[in-house]
């Protein structure tokens, strides 16, 4: 794996920042100074320094992605573009997964991870995980169809969803934010359906305690999440 690119998941900031760090020749590798942010490195085997302290291996990443449209969710995909795709990690010592799914049109919110533990219980239907969307609705929503979609609605094969929460976010009542606590196939899709609407166009906002920063982040682009924000998740 390329040292800057492990420094930064390590880490030590940005691509950017790491680059700048490497310029200042305080990085070592096996004893050696190393400028070279290309220079290729074997985390769990190669001595690392930054400055005196020794950068340790570590094996779980945790990446926060703003998913763009017509990617899938899957790690690895004959025909279409995978979200592990638009991850630059070309190296599988790193290799995180998603954490659930998003459908190839649902833009968003998407974790990915390698700590596999903790991605199970955060897909788990008994932890409840709270996953809020935003949906762009083709009819305005109506209080008697929020009424039924908050106590809890019987989809096309018959499962009952659990209690949702609406919020309206337009004075047109066609785009509102739905909060769920399960994870079911199509669900948010299905869930208005079943009231007789239908979503045009879903974008995934909150996942748990962790919200989309749009500013920062562009469809396509990702971050790793900080400690605080893991902690929160644990
Ligand atoms: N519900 C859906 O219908 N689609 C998604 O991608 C996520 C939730």
């Amino acid at each position: 794996m390329r040292l800057d690119k492990w420094l930064a998941h390590m880490g030590y900031g940005t691509r950017k920042e790491v680059k700048q760090m490497l310029k200042t020749g305080e990085v070592t590798v096996n004893g050696e100074k190393i400028k070279d942010p290309g220079f290729q490195v074997t985390p769990d085997e190669d001595e690392v320094f930054a400055g005196s302290e020794e950068v340790v291996y570590q094996s779980t990443l945790y990446v926060l992605m703003h998913k763009p449209e017509g990617v899938i969710t899957a790690t690895k995909d004959e025909e279409h573009e995978t979200v592990l795709d638009l991850l630059e990690i070309d190296d599988v010592i790193l290799e995180p997964f998603p954490v659930g799914r998003l459908d190839k049109d649902t833009t968003g919110l998407l974790l990915l991870m390698t700590d596999g533990k903790l991605a199970h219980a955060l897909t788990s239907p008994k932890k409840e995980v709270a996953k809020t969307y935003e949906a762009e609705l083709a009819q305005p929503v109506s209080e008697n169809d929020i009424q039924k979609l908050e106590q809890g609605i019987a989809l096309e094969d018959g499962f009952i969803t659990a209690p949702a929460h609406i919020e309206v976010m337009n004075e047109t009542k066609n785009l509102v934010h739905i909060t769920i606590i399960e994870g079911k196939y199509h669900q948010v899709r299905r869930m208005f359906g079943a009231v007789s609407n239908r979503v045009e166009r879903l974008k995934r906002v909150a996942f748990g305690p962790i919200t989309l920063d749009e500013q920062d982040l562009e469809p396509g682009e990702y971050r790793d999440l900080t400690e605080e924000e893991v902690e929160q998740l644990v």
